[in-house]
């Protein structure tokens, strides 16, 4: 899942992309408002963490502008000053929590978790998907209640398209979301193929239906019957 990191303070930054990235999840940096309003206008994070004070701007009027854009990127505010004030203004625009600084990195972990599974599986720690139930707090999927031994992206994409369930997601969606910056601008996007299939293949084997069907010059659908 695709998180962005609002935060000028560079070494903040940094000690939460390395946590976020141990987490699992796919990071990008914003050091500056600027910087944000261009990351948000051209892409959809399931969780955005938004430092409010920026030297450049105040981090609430992105919140503003996400929601005048009607996208529905999840919105962490994290906060230095941890006022009453700019908590009930930040959850009045619409963020959907607040964490003020200093925090522990296990806790903003938690709380990112706990809005991304608010958004896309009701607040649950399972999804199921037919005979597939994902564990998305142990990182695991199993068919039938057997576990599968799936790499760490195969995970990551089994969840993307299991977030997408029924809508056909782009090759270049999917390398957004899951590499992140770290595609490195190229538009060959022949590796997602063989993770696609990968996965694909581990599933069948394990006895789940072949879900995930290739929509030519699309991308990918997982559909469940
Ligand atoms: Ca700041």
């Amino acid at each position: 899942m695709k998180l962005l990191i609002v935060e000028d303070e560079k070494a903040l930054a940094d000690s939460i992309y390395s946590y976020l990235q141990r987490e699992n999840f796919v990071c990008e940096i914003a050091p500056s408002y600027t910087g944000a309003l261009e990351r948000i206008a051209q892409d959809d994070y399931d969780c955005i963490l938004l430092d409010i004070s920026l030297q450049d701007g105040d981090g609430l009027e992105l919140l503003k502008t996400l929601k005048s854009n009607h996208k529905t990127d999840g919105v962490l505010i994290i906060s230095a000053h941890s006022s009453l004030e700019d908590k009930v203004s930040g959850l009045h625009l619409g963020a959907d929590d607040y964490l003020p600084k200093p925090f522990h990195l296990s806790e903003l972990g938690a709380r990112v978790a706990a809005i991304i599974r608010r958004r896309h599986s009701a607040g649950s720690h399972f999804i199921r998907l037919d005979d597939i139930e994902i564990d998305i707090q142990a990182h695991l999927a199993t068919v039938k209640g057997r576990s599968l031994d799936l790499t760490r992206k195969e995970y990551q994409l089994l969840l993307y398209f299991a977030y997408n369930k029924g809508r056909v997601v782009s090759r270049n969606a999917i390398a957004e979301h899951l590499w992140g910056d770290d595609t490195g601008g190229t538009d060959n996007y022949d590796f997602i193929y063989t993770h696609i299939k990968n996965l694909r293949r581990k599933l069948v084997e394990a006895g789940a239906g072949d879900y995930i069907q290739s929509v030519y010059g699309m991308g990918y659908k997982l559909t469940i019957p």
